[in-house]
């Protein structure tokens, strides 16, 4: 078999492609949509036929590209019937098989994060694909989207602790750089759901958890629902950088790719006086052009060079790629990240402090 793990860092999402060798039918659980085009070109590099992709769940911290990958690829998207939502071409329920060559993923109802969490258990019961059901040492959370602590609690004992112990267990996300357990080791050392923690323990850690609201849920669930159609169409794509297109329909360009080509665009920095000259510093050579005067001051801006706009974290600048995109520019990208990005990656900055 084929197998691959993949990774988005944006929201620190896995995403797997399983493919059986002779037959070359492939599947992809959980692909996130701004790593549409990434995944497309590993299935074709690999000379595979994407045939499904499954969810695990409705999603509030990225946005599925089953839907995209459907009209690239033509693959079909499977979802739990649960779940409930629309434009799926198959609806799964507990006990079901998907098959792809000689090799098939069995769907296990892990309910508990949401009330439509599936697992995906490999035909030989090797591995294992949790969602947010079970994460390494930890588990998704139960407190919005109709989770359930005591619901979970009994998913992932009864269900996903009832596989083989050396079965590998593969989460949705990762936090924390780790990529892969086993249910031997989850019930020894999962602080949450290991075996000497018992349910009641578990449901009161899990109600007095107090996390953040996630950032991205408002726009993330209601796409999830149509299975990552989006509203709006995606433009040409881009030739002069290797571009990614959010869901919010902004073209971004990742820190790694602007460093090594920083002499050819013109960068514009959209934050105030204070933040360009402030401790997180700036791009070398960005020009400060604060958003609320860059409709005025676009004209500056030559029209032959690629602009990419940054700000603090990549939300004032995506405002900007629209602004300067309704100006007239057309090769227009936003920094993925902002300088929070660029700086945890450890590029130059000019100014600033350590
Ligand atoms: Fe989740």
């Amino acid at each position: 078999m084929i197998f691959r793990q993949l990774f988005d860092p944006q929201s620190s999402t896995y995403t797997y492609l399983l493919a059986d060798e002779a037959t070359r039918e492939a599947l992809l659980i959980d692909p996130v949509f701004e790593q549409a085009r990434r995944d497309a070109a590993l299935v074709d590099e690999l000379g595979l036929g994407l045939k499904w992709t499954l969810e695990t769940h409705v999603h509030a911290d990225h946005v599925t590209a089953a839907w995209l990958l459907r009209e690239k690829l033509g693959s079909r998207i499977g979802s739990s019937k649960a779940g409930g939502a629309d434009g799926a071409d198959r609806y799964l329920q507990a006990g079901d098989r998907v098959e792809f060559g000689k090799h098939h993923l069995k769907a296990l109802a892990t309910p508990g994060h949401t009330n439509g969490c599936m697992t995906y258990v490999l035909d030989d019961q090797s591995a294992a694909f949790t969602g947010d059901a079970l994460l390494i040492r930890g588990c998704g959370r139960t407190d919005f989207q109709q989770g359930d602590a005591r619901v979970l609690f009994r998913s992932v004992r009864e269900q996903i602790f009832a596989l083989p112990e050396r079965c590998l267990l593969y989460p949705g996300h990762d936090y924390r750089g780790l990529t892969v357990t086993s249910v031997g080791e989850e019930k020894l050392y999962n602080p949450r759901l290991g075996e000497a923690v018992g349910e009641g323990d578990f449901v009161g850690y899990m109600t007095h958890l107090g996390l953040p609201h996630p950032k991205q849920m408002e726009a993330a669930v209601p796409a999830n629902l149509k299975c990552g159609k989006p509203i709006h169409q995606t433009a040409q794509e881009p030739e002069w950088a290797p571009l990614t297109y959010t869901f919010a329909g902004i073209w971004e360009v990742q820190p790694h790719w602007l460093e090594e080509h920083l002499r050819e665009v013109q960068i514009v920095d959209v934050r105030e006086p204070a933040e360009f000259n402030g401790p997180l510093g700036h791009v070398p050579g960005a020009a400060l052009i604060p958003l609320a005067r860059l409709s005025h001051e676009a004209q500056t801006l030559s029209k032959s060079k690629p602009i990419v706009a940054v700000c603090r974290s990549g939300a004032r600048s995506a405002q900007a790629t629209v602004l300067l995109g309704k100006a007239g520019f057309d090769k227009v990208a936003n920094l993925s990240g902002g300088m929070l990005r660029w700086r945890a990656q450890r590029f130059a900055v000019e100014g600033g402090t350590e």
